[in-house]
Formats: C-alpha cells, structure tokens, sequence
C-alpha cells in the first residue's frame, strides 16, 4: 500500500513520510542486496527521525522550515487540495476541510498549485512572490521590433540545474525567455499563466520533470498533474481568444542539458510563428 516515491534518486522511500522498503518488498533482490538495501533504508529512517526532531522536512527539500498555512476563511472545501496532494499530507473534516498533517508534509507547493482560491502558501513561497516576479520582467510593445518574450517557469529540481549546467557549458539559446524556478511543476497555480498573458507575455513555457509510469518528478504527480491542468488553462485561453498553444509543458532530465537549446528554441520558433499575444500593450 505504500508505492515508491521516487526510484531514481530516492529508492527507498515510499509516499508516505516516515515509512522505508527494503529488500523483496520493493523487488526480487538476492540476500546480499536485501542487506545493503536495509542498511540504506535504516540510514534514510534515521535521517527522518532527525528532521522530524528539529521539526524541519526532509529529502527533497532537506531542512525546509515552512509549511503550507491555510487561510481556511476563504477556503471553500473544494478539496482539489486533499485529492491532489502527492503524499496523503491533507485529511478533510466531514465539511471538506482540509487538515493538514506536518509531519508528512515534504512541502512539494501541489496543493497551493491547486488551490482556486488561493489561500495556501509557505512562509518562503507563495502565489503572490512569483505573481511578483512575472509582474516585473519588462515586456516591449513592439513584437516585430524587439522579439517575443517567453516566460520559462522550470522546476527548480531537474529543469534548473539542467538549464544551468547548459549554461556552465556554454550552450545558448533564445535570448527572448526570462526564466523563474518553482518548487516543482505541481505548484504552478493557473494564476501566474493568466498573469504572464496579461502582462503581455507571448508564450509561457512549463519546463519540469518525464511524468507517467517511469516519472522523474521528486513530487512523484507534480508533473502529471500540471499537464492535467494544462488543459484547464487551454480552455480558458481559447475562452479569451488567446491560442493555447502559447502554453506548453516540455520534459527534462537533470542530465539532459544537451537538449535545453533545442528545446527552448523549438518552442520560441512556434510562439514566433503565432505572432503576438493579443493582450500585448493592452
Ligand atoms: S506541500 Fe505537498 S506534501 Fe505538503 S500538503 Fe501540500 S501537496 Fe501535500
Ligand atoms: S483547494 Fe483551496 S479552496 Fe479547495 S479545499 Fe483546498 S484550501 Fe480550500
């Protein structure tokens, strides 16, 4: 009952905050690799009990001190928050109120992701920082003169550092993107995508981890449930007459920064073809 969370980076931790497989209950091992699979989950054990101890998250976000606080009184126990979370941290009262449970929190941002209301947030991360920070990148007027701009919202575990190590080796690519690292995918709330098409952005481009069976995402569903989103927020954009091909969801690995020019390019290539944003200068 307690499926993997993420096999590449953290085989033995399963979905549920505190609880570590080992040996022939993740898969078929021989007695000497049932013994080194133990002793890593014992080491993963202990590190849980530390974190718990000084009351801070662990691995991804090893030492994180926030947590999701709730504004419960606009809260309209829609539960999207409850379904979506990825590790079971929120329970709902009989109304449909969510109960948060810190101590299985690994603080991934899916529920504020989900949130139409938007009364989730983290003391260091919350809708209306990015909201900000969408809001200050200066957008020309003038497509045909200065170009499009992109805004590359990448996930700040593999899409990040990919995109960093393509810059550390010296790749290039369009010069037309502004890139803001979130939590992960999951924690993208439709909200900033409305804010970058109203600020005049001409393409917003959602760069994280591979989602389905072999999924990358240290969030297990951030990912997937992005893209699940997405089409929500394509059929906002044709309600608006805006092209929702002007939103993509776009994979990478953390070592495949090879592929980020390309990638990058391809996708202003296509906002480029599609011209302007309607709402530019509006
Ligand atoms: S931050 Fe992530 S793990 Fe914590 S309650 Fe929200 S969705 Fe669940
Ligand atoms: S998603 Fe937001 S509005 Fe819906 S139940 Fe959760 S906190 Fe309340």
């Amino acid at each position: 009952g307690f499926a993997d969370s993420n096999y590449i980076c953290f085989p033995y931790e399963t979905r549920r905050t505190g609880v570590y497989a080992a040996g022939c209950v993740r898969q078929p091992l021989t007695m000497d690799a049932c013994e080194e699979d133990a002793r890593g989950a014992v080491l993963k054990a202990v590190q849980c009990i530390e974190a718990a101890g000084h009351g801070v998250a662990v691995h991804p976000r090893s030492g994180d001190r926030s947590y999701p606080v709730f504004n419960f009184v606009r809260c309209t126990q829609c539960k999207r928050c409850t379904e979506e979370c990825p590790f079971g941290a929120l329970d709902d009262d009989e109304k449909g109120t969510p109960k948060p449970n810190p101590a299985r929190c690994r603080r991934c941002g899916t529920c504020f992701g989900a949130c139409p209301e938007r009364v989730i947030s983290f003391a260091n991360y919350n809708i209306d920082q990015i909201g900000s920070m969408i809001r200050e990148v200066q957008v020309p007027k003038d497509f045909k003169k200065e170009g499009p701009r992109i805004l590359i919202l990448a996930c700040e575990n593999d899409a990040y550092p990919a995109l960093d190590m393509a810059g550390m080796r010296r790749k290039a690519w369009s010069p037309y993107c502004r890139v803001i690292p979130v939590r992960c995918l999951g924690s993208v709330n439709a909200i900033w995508v409305s804010d970058a098409m109203s600020k005049g952005f001409d393409g917003v481009m959602l760069l994280g981890c591979k989602y389905g069976d072999d999924y990358q995402c240290h969030f297990v569903k951030g990912s997937e449930i992005c893209n699940r989103r997405k089409e929500n927020i394509a059929e906002t954009l044709n309600r608006l007459g805006v092209q929702p091909e002007r939103v993509d969801q776009l994979e990478v690995a953390i070592d495949e920064y090879d592929k980020v020019p390309d990638l990058i390019d391809g996708f202003v290539a296509r906002i480029t073809a599609l011209g302007p944003n309607p709402f530019k200068g509006m």
